[in-house]
């Protein structure tokens, strides 16, 4: 009998078009296939660095992202109360009239009341560039409620941190260990590295209380205790002091440990010594010398007239017996014979299995090294160490560790994308001054060297509405995006006038507290006004957050825009080249929708904004792309890197060139510039590197700098705190100042343990499938989850005597949800958890109103509060971490019992009414 002939490779498409997935934040090229102008198919794209063809179901599912229901479709003004979902349509002309009407007079007196906050948005050096002309100190992205900690304990410490900021090396390291990793960060790339360290039999260890996704492929698990893993990183340093394996010649080549600390008492006390110059000081052949110095050989024992140098003040705290395994085991949750074993793991493949790699490079002080030698450990963290209020330390912890093993920036380690590294005094320090009818004074987010830097008013207060920059959380870089709309309610540290939020769902899934939260955009006044008086938002679909906007300016989705990985922001670079990349619109919207960037230039000259107008007022840029072509942060230093100059020959830098996104979409949508042989390694020290970063536009000067293990800005608000120097905390601020900003890495226990009563631990995270909160609005990925239990360990759920199908009541301080329940055994026995964002508020996103997400779906964040409760002490600090003010998410602790099962997850909203606005 004939066989049926089936063609196993039909043609899906009649053209390709090349752009950048933005279904996660990984920035994967793509081949998008169209079919009659539609989307029909999309692939990886081989020729793309960042995953090499790889998709993964996020990115194949873009085409139910471009189709989905939920689209909204025009402009819309609210014309019911807030939260009815009674919008009507109105023209882009109307829209943008409205939105200059609000802002226009605000500007003119007073611009801090508008507060303009972004989400998972990847245009944060457009965002901010637009606010800053604007004037108002209130702006930032979501990186507080993110992974600030991440962030600034990395720039803080080495100077780069992890996330998209670095990587593993991976063809070389030989151990790699992650931290709090869930498995919607850093997906693709992390992927395939995994899967090259399997190829090589390189060992993988998964730290984390939940094992599942990266930490359930690990060769091994610790399922450490939610809060503790800064304990057990100090263990693992104590242990490896104690056995002396720890790399001393990069310790004292590369960082701070043989810098000398003051140790006469008065406002320098624990202040490096410098000389005349400013220069921190050495002892180097028993001479005291500038560190940087040609030809000096940093002594980390030495002492000069009593100081003491950084690493006999780090030995003398690490090596102390509080820090032994057998001390804080029970704490962390794991045995102390295990620690111990991981850390003689550490030391065996650093410096047993040492790598050296034949390449002769030259240090800052114009030492000649004849090779590259590495240490084969690297790391990876992410957010379950830093949601919480010790993240930051416990993100610096994890550096130091990084940093006694010599194992960043060397071969088989850590090493940092470019721009990266860059230290503290490489970035702006915050800038609040506001004139009004004028630009801010500088940026707004930065580093604080000290309490200078501050963002405070004549009176101390705080000079933005987030409160980032003050006594409470000095080195918020991110701002504090989760305390904005509590703020603005209670007009503390004042009122505001105009919300102004984009792709931030900051009605349900983005805030702790959730239902409070909508009470307080719901508010009124005794005059019967809004308390929060405008919100203007936007977003590509109805959302829960669209129901309280007053007007939305409707986005497109990622395959209808223009967009600009760049350099200035979040590029796509790898170890060994700076990268960036574009989108484009590979369709054309098939609705009354603008991209926002565009939108934002429209508003930033029709306001007349400085940057965004000619010294005529005649508007600089035609729309977002326009923008990217033509737009300068420097001279010659624009959005894009590559195909600059009238040549279209410029890599970084270069005068504008009107081919240029043309060539881009011709490159596959991407451009790189490798980093030239023998730069690769010791970046921040290696002058080849330094010279090349200059030459394409990176550092307008060589910055070498040596990583911080002691942190000197810290100190200084340390010091503060003691009662030194002109500006001085509030009394209720110094006992907490003293204690997180520990200039050496600490841990302390997270403000969460305080509710004692409650003795689960609760967590979220986002699955590998979806990153977005738009991820259960897409028909394919709603079917790997629907809905979400809550995943509890053998132990609570044979104590409750749970068994499948049942439902529990869980409790935290700050209320109740009842939802349903699945058993998990690979699990730290003191947690619960649950996959965030997966439950929809009823009449949003497009779905049904039976739908899963909207009935068995539920949010851990109506148990999350975001102040911490009374103390007694006359404040309400807010749920974050005291150093940069990262929302603590991870603190949340809970009781769980066994419960009826009801109808729906408890607790249940009203229907929001969305179906009007929708495609
Ligand atoms: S990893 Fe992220 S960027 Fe890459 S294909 Fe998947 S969703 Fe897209």
């Amino acid at each position: 009998m004939a066989q049926p002939q089936i063609d196993t490779s039909p043609k899906v498409s009649d053209e390709v078009r090349q752009t950048t997935c933005y279904m996660c934040a990984c920035r994967c090229g793509i081949n998008v296939h169209l079919k009659s102008g539609k989307v029909s198919y999309i692939e990886g794209n081989r020729a793309h660095p960042v995953n090499k063809g790889v998709l993964c179901a996020k990115g194949a599912s873009g085409i139910r992202q471009v189709n989905a229901p939920s689209r909204l479709r025009a402009p819309l003004r609210r014309v019911g109360p807030r939260g009815s979902g009674a919008f009507e349509e109105i023209s882009w002309e109307e829209a943008l009239g409205i939105a200059v009407e609000w802002l226009g007079p605000l500007r003119e007196t007073g611009p801090q009341k508008l507060a303009f906050f972004t989400g998972r948005d990847q245009s944060q050096s457009l965002t901010s560039f637009w606010a800053q002309n604007y004037g108002t100190p209130n702006y930032a992205a979501h990186g507080g409620f993110c992974s600030v900690n991440m962030a600034a304990g990395g720039i803080y410490t080495v100077g780069g941190a992890f996330w998209e900021f670095g990587q593993p090396d991976w063809e070389r390291t030989k151990l790699f260990i992650l931290f709090g990793v869930a498995e919607d960060h850093d997906s693709n790339p992390i992927k395939m590295g995994l899967g090259r360290l399997k190829e090589r039999g390189a060992r993988v260890i998964g730290v984390n209380p939940i094992r599942s996704g990266y930490n359930a492929v690990a060769d091994e698990w610790f399922g450490v205790t939610p809060g503790a893993d800064g304990l057990l990183i100090l263990a693992l340093i104590h242990c490896l002091l104690e056995a002396g394996k720890v790399d001393l010649d990069y310790l004292s080549r590369f960082t701070n440990a043989p810098l000398l600390v003051r140790s006469d008492e008065g406002a320098e006390k624990g202040l490096f010594l410098r000389d005349a110059d400013g220069k921190a000081l050495v002892m180097s052949g028993g001479a005291l010398v500038p560190f940087d110095a040609p030809g000096v050989k940093p002594d980390l024992g030495a002492t000069y007239e009593g100081h003491r140098t950084v690493f006999q003040h780090m030995a003398e705290r690490y090596l102390s017996p509080d820090y032994a395994p057998e001390k804080i085991a029970e704490r962390v949750g794991i045995e102390a014979a295990r620690i111990r074993e991981l850390a003689a793991e550490l030391a065996r493949v650093a410096f047993d299995e040492a790598i050296e790699i034949a390449q002769e490079w030259t240090d800052f002080r114009g030492d000649k090294h004849p090779t590259m030698i590495g240490r084969p450990v690297s790391f990876h963290a992410m957010r379950g160490i830093s949601a919480h209020s010790n993240g930051f330390q416990t993100a610096r912890a994890l550096h130091l560790l990084q940093v006694v093993l010599g194992t960043v920036e060397t071969p088989g380690g850590y090493r940092f994308k470019p721009p990266y590294p860059k230290p503290p005094e490489a970035h702006p320090a915050p800038h609040c001054k506001v004139t009004p009818g004028k630009p801010l004074d500088g940026p707004h987010l930065g580093y604080p060297r000290g309490p200078e830097h501050l963002c405070l008013d004549a009176q101390g207060n705080p000079a933005r509405i987030d409160k980032a920059f003050s006594w409470e959380n000095p080195l918020s870089a991110h701002g504090v995006m989760h305390m904005v709309i509590a703020n603005a309610h209670a007009g503390d540290p004042y009122k505001i006038d105009t919300l102004f939020l984009y792709m931030a769902n900051m009605a349900w899934n983005s805030s702790m507290n959730t239902s409070h939260v909508m009470e307080m955009l719901t508010d009124k006044d005794e005059a019967g006004e809004y308390v929060i008086p405008r919100i203007i938002y936007s977003d590509a679909y109805a959302s829960e957050m669209v129901a309280y906007a007053d007007l939305i300016l409707p986005d497109t989705t990622y395959l209808e825009r223009h967009d600009c990985i760049s350099l200035l922001d979040r590029p796509i670079s790898e170890p060994d080249a700076a990268g960036d990349s574009i989108r484009w619109p590979v369709v054309e919207p098939d609705r009354d929708v603008r991209g926002f960037q565009s939108v934002l230039i429209d508003l930033g000259a029709r306001l007349g904004l400085p940057g965004f107008v000619s010294p005529e007022g005649a508007p600089l840029y035609k729309d977002y792309a326009d923008y990217i072509t033509n737009h300068q942060r420097r001279p010659g230093v624009g959005p894009l890197m590559g195909f600059r100059g009238a040549d279209g020959e410029g890599v970084g830098r270069g005068a504008p060139n009107p081919d240029q996104l043309q060539r881009y979409i011709d490159n596959g949508a991407f451009y790189q510039a490798h980093v030239p042989e023998g730069a690769d390694f010791y970046k921040p020290w290696n002058k080849a590197y330094q010279d090349w970063a200059v030459k394409i536009g990176l550092y307008d000067a060589p910055q070498p700098y040596l990583f911080s293990i002691y942190s000197e800005p810290m100190r200084k608000f340390q010091l503060a705190a003691e009662g030194f120097g002109e500006r001085q905390p509030p009394e209720v601020a110094r006992a907490r100042l003293k204690i997180a900003m520990d200039p050496l890495p600490i841990w302390y226990a997270p403000f969460g343990d305080d509710a004692s009563d409650y003795p689960v631990h609760a967590l979220t995270q986002r699955p590998m499938a979806m990153y977005h909160s738009w991820g259960n609005q897409n028909a394919w990925l709603r079917q790997i989850h629907g809905y979400n239990p809550l995943y509890v360990p053998t132990k609570i759920w044979t104590e409750n005597g749970f068994a499948e199908g049942d439902w529990a009541r869980v409790t935290s301080p700050n209320g109740e949800i009842v939802v349903p329940v699945a058993h998990m055994a690979a699990l730290n026995e003191h947690t619960v958890w649950t996959w965030n964002a997966i439950g929809k508020r009823k009449g949003t996103w497009g779905l049904d109103p039976d739908a899963p997400e909207a009935t068995k779906g539920f949010l851990l964040n109506h148990l999350i509060s975001e102040l911490l409760p009374e103390k007694g002490d006359g404040m309400r600090w807010s749920n974050s971490d005291p150093v940069t003010g990262q929302a603590a998410w991870f603190d949340l602790r809970v009781k769980i019992e066994k419960a009826e099962a009801p109808a729906e997850a408890q607790p249940v909203f009203p229907a929001l009414n969305l179906k009007g606005v929708q495609v």
